[in-house]
């Protein structure tokens, strides 16, 4: 399906120079910050300058960098205009921020990952804030992954938990992408969906392994976040590995980013709003065929002018760009909304078959906590109010038709 050569080794710096020499690649830039640098960057740097690779260090500001247009102006300044191919030293925003600038200056890159926190590292979108709105935008997948075991396993605990987040919220993902299927004809690919939910799955399964930071538990999780990437380009969108739960993690992102607070990990935030997302699906795994026919007949199509009301007050200076994203659900007849209330109740025990396969609220706690991580969001740092309007109106964030979106349908989420 892809070619992407991804070694997950104890030791992944030998690989890397191997991969290096038989490419004929003389030059690279390497990018790290202060964190990354110290963990993984600097030794990578001295191997490729002790084999003879002129290595170009880049080293961003800080040891947390933001994945916005500041940060991305600073690597191309490091970099300047020579032609090398880049090697990004770290976790999630240094990926994505030299995803993008590789991308743009037309050079490959490869990823050596410095924390099994995320999944975004074979992914071709790069998540980066541009004037304050969090975006995915279409850059490029690496050309080869490095997964350093020994580097991944020391990694921060929080970051650790945090992976796991991110492999727990493939539950709800992979859910929403097939109810999408069923009710809104969403484009989908069952084999992809079976090779995300096995990844997946396999973490799980050591997932004790995983709390305790060994490397057969790190093996498995960072497989698994390596697979969501994989999954993600081989269908050609994030449906596989992202849905409502990231949605609801991107509205509270982007509030933290406006307000100036201090970041919370990705996949702490996704792995928290998977539990959300699964007590709508409890939800409907209870309900019945008659209550589902009465909710739906006295579910009014959502007003125009109502629904962008609502959008400003969530979304307050993005409400154009969320409008936009909108469009699908904005503007949809009254036929249109008759024709999916119709089919809803045609295919309730398709619905409630999807929804059996997101475990319950507590179950997801359970596994949450195992691996280190919480489904509490006040630990997280986030409040009562602003987790209220994420639940509520994280949906708007994309314009894709998701367990939220039907909830709204059945009047579980106003
Ligand atoms: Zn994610």
């Amino acid at each position: 399906m892809n070619e992407l050569p991804v070694v997950i080794a104890p030791d992944a710096v030998p690989a890397l120079l191997d991969y290096l020499h038989s490419h004929s690649i003389a030059r690279t830039n390497l990018v790290a910050d202060g964190n990354t640098w110290r963990v993984l960057g600097e030794r990578a740097a001295q191997a490729l300058a002790a084999s003879g690779i002129d290595v170009k260090p880049i080293l961003l500001a800080g040891d947390e960098v933001t994945p916005d247009e500041q940060t991305v102006v600073e690597l191309l300044l490091g970099a300047g205009r020579e032609q090398r191919p880049y090697i990004a030293v770290g976790s999630g925003t240094i990926t994505d921020v030299t995803r993008f600038a590789s991308y743009c200056t037309g050079n490959d890159f490869i990823s050596l990952p410095t924390a099994p926190s995320v999944d975004a590292y074979t992914s071709t979108g790069s998540s980066l804030v541009v004037r304050g709105l969090k975006q995915t935008i279409y850059a490029h997948a690496p050309v080869a992954v490095f997964a350093d075991l020994d580097t991944l396993c020391a990694a921060p605990r929080p970051m650790i938990a945090a992976g796991f987040g991110d492999v727990v919220a493939k539950y709800t993902s992979v859910a929403d992408w097939k109810l999408a299927a069923l009710l809104w004809d969403g484009p989908y690919d069952e084999a992809v969906a079976q090779r995300m939910a096995a990844a997946r799955d396999r973490c799980m399964a050591q997932i004790d392994a995983v709390g305790a930071a060994e490397a057969d538990g790190i093996r498995n999780l960072i497989d698994a976040l390596i697979e969501a990437g994989l999954c993600m380009l081989a269908f050609g969108g994030s449906q596989p590995a992202g849905q409502s739960e990231h949605y609801i993690s991107h509205y509270l992102e982007m509030k933290l980013v406006r307000e100036g607070r201090k970041p919370v990990l990705h996949g702490a935030k996704t792995g928290m709003a998977t539990v959300i997302v699964a007590r709508y699906y409890q939800q409907m795994r209870e309900m019945s065929r008659d209550e589902v026919a009465r909710r739906l007949a006295a579910s009014p199509r959502p007003d125009r002018a109502a629904e962008i009301e609502r959008i400003r007050f969530a979304y307050g200076d993005l409400t154009d760009a969320v409008i936009a994203e909108q469009a699908a659900f904005l503007d949809w007849s009254d036929a249109d909304y008759d024709r999916l209330k119709r089919r809803v109740l045609d295919r309730w025990p398709e619905v409630q078959a999807v929804a059996a396969e997101v475990p319950s609220p507590p179950a997801l706690t359970d596994l949450l906590e195992r691996a280190g991580g919480t489904a509490d969001y006040r630990a997280l740092g986030l409040g009562d109010e602003e987790m209220a309007v994420a639940e509520e109106y994280g949906h708007y964030v994309r314009n894709r038709f998701t367990a939220m979106k039907l909830s709204r349908v059945l009047g579980l989420l106003d």
